[in-house]
């Protein structure tokens, strides 16, 4: 796989105020570290990766345990991050994970910890992963139906995501929060039956809107199933109310689902991620660290710094934190995925951690 470019760390630095945190141009803060454990999955969602799989990081250029749970720490005690969210490739296949959360939930100040899954293999994991400090995690559930499921995954699997996702409800990892991407032709009239699962689970469900991010580069924004179809569809079923909850930095918008509620008796609400219909980069509040060690200002950056570099050549926490920072200044206002000049990252989702 060809490589992004690398800037060098501290590019950015001559106009950045002396603060601790991850602040960028535009006046945002990074407060929530998406952090990728490795970019190998066992399934191959279309909108995600080719059937055949993709080339893997070699071992060697993976962070360690060790040096995961240490760029972590520096987010968290230098650089204000409060929320850290595990994904990949498929986190659940890292080795290490359940020592991973063990370590990072013993920061000071402790941050909230989720995890992004397919949910294969949560059965087993989910005590475990609950004793060691993960709060909640989000699952993608694109379809209920064992057909659809292969022809969008690749994989005869949907039995091991829905015992998964029982795990976790029933170790605690709450709310679980149901992830959901349409494709046109294969799934894109299935939003009132995944609300249906939802609701009757007490589950809280977000549709994303397909982004260009597969590896395969087939992303066609004419293809796409739009915020404003998922909401037409859902509305022909139920009767949604906007959500009066402050929005904040959240990527969903969210409604209340009228006469539903959670099994604590909170109203039950849906959300959809309109990444592309609907930007909302004037309010993003993350940074990314892929499996090989870069941060990544935006999912859709096409530079990356490089903190493994940094690490293994013995650079002090200080030294690393700027680094991070100078990488953040340097974020753009958007994504620009409706510019003429828009070019797709070179790393795919599964290579970033979504
Ligand atoms: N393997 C885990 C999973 O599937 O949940 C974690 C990594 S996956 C890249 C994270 C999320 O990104 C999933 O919810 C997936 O549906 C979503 N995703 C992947 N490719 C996408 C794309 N091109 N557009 C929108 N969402 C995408
Ligand atoms: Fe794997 Fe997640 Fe990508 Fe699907 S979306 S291929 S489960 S990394």
């Amino acid at each position: 796989m060809a490589q992004p470019a690398v800037t060098a760390p501290g590019d950015e630095k001559s106009d950045r105020p002396p603060v601790p945190g991850l602040v960028d141009r535009f006046g945002r803060v990074a407060t929530d570290l998406r952090v990728s454990l490795t970019d190998r999955c066992n399934l191959r969602c279309g909108y995600c990766m080719p059937a055949e799989g993709l080339v893997w990081l070699p071992k060697e250029s993976v962070l360690t345990d060790d040096e995961v749970v240490r760029l972590i720490g520096i987010a968290v005690t230098r650089l204000g991050v409060t929320e850290i969210r595990f994904t990949g490739g498929e986190p659940l296949l890292r080795p290490g994970l359940v020592d991973i959360v063990t370590r990072v939930a013993r920061l000071e100040p402790r941050p909230q910890l989720s995890l992004t899954t397919n949910g294969i293999g949560l059965d087993r994991l989910a005590p475990a992963l609950r004793a060691a400090g993960l709060d909640r995690v989000n699952v993608s559930l694109d379809t209920l139906r064992p057909d659809r499921f292969v022809a969008l995954a690749r994989r005869d699997r949907l039995d091991a995501v829905l015992a998964g996702l029982h795990a976790a409800d029933a170790a605690g990892l709450r709310p679980v929060k149901l992830n959901a991407v349409l494709m046109r032709g294969v799934n894109d009239d299935e939003a009132p039956e995944l609300l249906d699962f939802a609701l009757r689970h007490g589950y809280e469900l977000r549709f994303i809107e397909q982004m260009p991010l597969d590896a395969q580069h087939a992303w066609r924004r004419d293809a796409m199933v739009t915020a404003d179809e998922i909401l037409a569809q859902l509305r022909a079923v139920y009767t949604l109310e906007p959500d009066p909850r402050h929005r904040g930095a959240a990527p969903a918008e969210t409604w209340l689902v009228q006469g539903h509620s959670t099994s604590d008796g909170r109203p039950a609400r849906v959300g959809v991620i309109a990444s592309v219909t609907q930007p909302f980069c004037g309010a993003c509040d993350r940074t990314r660290l892929t499996a090989d060690g870069q941060v990544r200002n935006c999912l859709f950056a096409q530079e990356e710094t490089d903190l493994r570099g940094l690490l293994r050549s013995g650079a002090d926490d200080e030294t690393i934190a700027e680094a991070w920072r100078g990488a953040m200044w340097a974020k753009r206002a958007g994504h620009g995925i409706d510019d003429p000049t828009f070019l797709q990252p070179v790393r795919p989702m599964s290579a970033i951690g979504g």
